[in-house]
């Protein structure tokens, strides 16, 4: 037999390969490796652990990354995994790796933006590690938040029938970051060249200062709605649909028509001769969230302007996409194909 290689397996399948050889020793670790955060059974209410890590040159580009954001994006892109439990993020660890071309002032506005997005999202930074690298930084944050028991959102649960929606709107991310690697090579080829950034603040801010929506999750309780399944939008939205599918067993009808996306975001897809279907289902980054909800709920959504209802889930376990042509297409790890007539 062949050796299995781990290019072959993919991300996903060497965390299942993980998962397959971890045992829990405690009953109060309801739900380890696989969904947004680990869930922890504190007696009164859950819990809630994720962690994430930021790799220079795999992660972030420094050329147009300004520390404060990349600080900011750490812990909001923690927040957001907290959110996608329906839980609120309470406290935080950062954890850090620098090699020696960063000096004092760059490890302090770093911090910068790690304290604003504490404040904004009320979160206590209460310990972390710090290292040197041989080469570039590495940030790791640790997100702890809290959810009552009633209220967590798992990536499974979806119901027959159940409304997906999302939050906020897609795509910008992705054409933001297209627009700051253009600028760059554009940089490179004659440093004189000043940034064409006019008419896309918005994409731009979508990429490099992403929000987690805690927000929503106070709306949510707000209006007594707690989403059958829900997942953050870190990867595009393809890729969180098949998340949601495979865990509830269901299938998803979304329509194209339905996506919420931002007119500078159709534009900067128009100018970069990329379909916004694609950038929207294959992109990523955008920290919005992925939600069904059931059918009884549906009056209570329509209160929360910045969810949007995009289809519905069906028993045929095939994800598909309607287009606005009325064609169908399948809705694939790698973004979408065109079903054949
Ligand atoms: P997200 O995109 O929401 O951050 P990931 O795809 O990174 O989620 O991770 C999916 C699940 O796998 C999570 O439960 C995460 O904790 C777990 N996981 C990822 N990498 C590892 C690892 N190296 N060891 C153990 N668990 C991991
Ligand atoms: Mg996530």
């Amino acid at each position: 037999m062949e050796e299995q290689k781990l290019s072959d397996l993919g991300e996903f399948g060497l965390i299942n390969r993980i998962k397959e050889k971890v045992s829990l020793y405690h009953s109060e670790s309801i739900k380890g490796i696989g969904d947004d955060a680990a869930v922890i059974d504190n007696g009164q209410k859950y819990t809630l652990v994720s962690t994430d890590l930021l790799v220079e040159g795999v992660h972030f580009d420094l050329a147009y990354v300004p520390l404060a954001h990349l600080g900011y994006k750490a812990v909001a892109v923690n927040v957001s995994d907290i959110a996608a439990m329906n839980g609120i993020p309470k406290q935080i660890t950062v954890s850090i790796a620098i090699s020696s071309r960063f000096g004092l002032e760059a490890i302090d506005e770093l911090y910068e933006g790690i304290n604003a997005a504490c404040e904004n999202y009320k979160v206590d930074l209460v310990g972390g590690d710090t290292s040197s690298s041989r080469s570039g930084l590495i940030i790791s944050v640790t997100a702890v938040g809290e959810v009552e028991k009633d209220k967590i959102a798992y990536r499974h649960g979806a119901g027959l029938n159940d409304i997906v929606c999302v939050t906020g709107d897609l795509g910008a991310a992705y054409a933001g970051l297209q627009i700051l690697e253009r600028e760059k090579q554009v940089f490179l080829a004659n440093p004189e060249m000043q940034p064409e950034l006019d008419n896309k603040s918005y994409v731009v801010g979508r990429q490099l200062k992403p929000e987690g929506r805690t927000d929503i999750v106070h709306e949510l309780y707000a209006k007594g709605i707690v989403p059958t399944s829900m997942i953050d939008i870190s990867d595009g939205l393809a890729s969180e649909i098949l998340h949601l599918s495979t865990a509830s067993g269901l299938g998803f009808t979304v329509f194209v028509d339905n996506i919420p996306i931002e007119n500078q975001t159709l534009e900067t897809s128009s100018e970069l001769n990329l379909s916004p279907i694609t950038m929207v289902m294959n992109g990523g980054e955008d920290y919005e969230l992925l939600m069904t909800i059931s059918q009884a709920d549906f009056e209570k959504i329509k209160g929360i302007p910045e969810i949007t209802p995009i289809g519905f889930v069906t028993e045929d376990k095939n994800n598909v996409l309607v287009l606005n042509s009325g064609e169908r297409a399948q809705i694939t790890a790698q973004g979408w194909n065109h079903i054949k007539p």
